[in-house]
């Protein structure tokens, strides 16, 4: 007969972050008999989800005194995921059918955002949630205990410090900027500013913008742009030397493709590898992000080195610091929110004990392996944590450590198919796609699933 619940250890673990990380973590570790207490900077839950027009007073983000603003959404921003393999598990992303809501497929961010309050709501997360209140410490205490000094106000001497058995670390990674470094900059006479701090295209009206970087939000941020734009010149390492063509597939005629810059210069202009010029007003950097976690203290056992945190077993656990500490939510080129519940779960379940960990040697020695292997295949550092084509297999393997059933069949394959329709039809593949048969397989399994 399989042990009652009753059986394993409910630990108070503080929570940190009331994104769709934090959220599911909470839900899972509180189904698992554990005392939850989230710590939320915002007003609200959703994170990333939650848009704001506001920006930061360093376009760029690279002044630490400056005032974080958490989201980097923009408001044209829709979902780059169809909503069936984007949501939660057992808690499907579908259209409400309510007048106020976006039905769409690939909806835009509000409807995310109603998503995850919805969520909350209807597993009773918001009791567990401190608002406004920021975790400004995190550090090891003796007997393996955290301390977790947190701040409801601008005013410092009402710190809170509590103790817990452990910490979840649920911050998020999409708010600290990183920058392409660009020689002759400090003299280049523009404009220059980081996609964090990009909200609408009308400032660029007419201007001439060099946009660097290949990634989602630099495809999605320089249509936008171009609509009101003179030109968008796009540098991006994907690019082959040499090569300066019109961005293929679509009809956009004033967006630009070029190879990385080489320089700029005093008088305005930007110099490519490929030798090309342009005199341009604005350069926006849509150069991704770096984990970023201030209030951590581990006494140098987990660093960010290169944008590797490490080390790291799984993603989740340092090795000696299994299993009250852990992170949910480091792996890039994924399904986030079905990644961040299995994460959850096995989280839950290790801090209960019902979920056995190997030893600290055997993590060590995995993560050791984990990084040859990146070594052998020429990944770069700051790819360790780019799931890409593994992703379902890390998923898999973390369901079976749980012993609940991996991805369905049918979410890889939509996922794969939109990835397709992406390349088919970069413009265009929000509103329109081929997968008809896999949208029916999703919805006869969501069928009875919702609250
Ligand atoms: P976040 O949503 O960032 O939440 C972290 C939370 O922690 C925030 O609420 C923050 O206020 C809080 N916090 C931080 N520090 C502290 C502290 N010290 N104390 C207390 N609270 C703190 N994913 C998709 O699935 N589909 C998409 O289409 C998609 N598009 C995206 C587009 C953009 C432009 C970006 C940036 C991301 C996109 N993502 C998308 C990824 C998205 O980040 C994840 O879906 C997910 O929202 C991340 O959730 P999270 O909880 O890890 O982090």
């Amino acid at each position: 007969m399989a042990p009652s619940i009753s059986l394993f250890k409910s630990r108070d673990v503080a929570v940190i972050g009331a994104g769709a990380a934090g959220l599911v973590a909470a839900r899972e570790l509180r189904r698992e008999g554990h005392k939850v207490v989230v710590f939320e900077r915002e007003r609200q839950v959703g994170g990333t989800w939650v848009y704001t027009p506001t920006v930061e007073t360093d376009p760029l983000g690279s002044d630490p005194s400056r005032h974080i603003v958490h989201s980097s959404l923009y408001a044209s921003l829709r979902t780059n995921l169809p909503r069936e393999v984007m949501g939660f598990l057992d808690y499907p992303f579908v259209s409400t059918g309510e007048p106020h809501r976006d039905p769409r497929r690939f909806p835009g961010h509000r409807e995310v955002s109603l998503y995850l309050k919805d969520f909350a709501v209807g597993f009773g997360l918001n009791e567990l949630i401190r608002f406004e209140t920021e975790v400004v410490y995190a550090g090891l205490v003796e007997d393996e205990k955290w301390r977790v000094k947190s701040r409801s106000g601008n005013d410092a001497a009402i710190d809170v410090e509590e103790i817990f058995d452990a910490v979840v670390v649920c911050n998020g990674h999409y708010t600290e900027p990183r920058l392409a470094e660009i020689p002759g900059i400090d003299a280049w006479p523009g404009k220059h500013m980081h996609s964090h701090n990009y909200r609408i295209p009308e400032p660029f009206r007419d201007q001439v913008v060099v946009l660097i970087g290949g990634a989602a939000s630099a495809v999605d941020i320089s249509m936008d742009i171009a609509q009101v734009a003179k030109a968008v010149h796009i540098a991006s390492r994907s690019v082959e030397a040499g090569i300066l063509k019109k961005l293929s597939g679509n009809a956009i005629d004033n967006m630009w493709l070029h190879p990385m810059i080489e320089s700029v210069q005093k008088d305005g202009t930007v110099i490519f590898y490929d030798g090309s010029v342009v005199l341009a007003d604005v350069i926006l950097h849509c150069t991704g992000y770096k984990y970023h976690f201030p209030f951590l203290d581990t006494s140098g056992i987990v660093t960010v080195d290169d944008n590797r945190v490490g080390p790291l077993y799984k993603h989740i656990f340092p090795p000696h610091l299994a299993p009250g500490l852990s992170f949910v939510g480091l792996p890039w080129k994924v399904l986030p929110f079905p990644m961040f519940e299995f994460q959850s779960k096995w989280i839950a379940g290790a801090l209960s004990g019902r979920i056995g960990l190997p030893s600290q040697e055997e993590m060590m020695a995995d993560v050791s392996a984990f990084y040859l292997s990146l070594e052998a295949s020429d990944t770069p550092k700051h790819y360790t944590h780019n799931l890409a084509d593994s992703q379902f297999e890390y998923d898999d393997w973390l369901a079976l450590e749980c012993g609940i059933p991996g991805v369905e069949e049918w979410r890889k394959k939509m996922y794969e198919a939109t990835a397709k329709n992406k390349k088919v039809r970069p413009d265009k593949y929000r509103d329109k796609w081929e997968d008809e048969d896999l949208m029916l397989e999703a919805q006869k399994d969501f069928a009875g699933c919702r609250l």
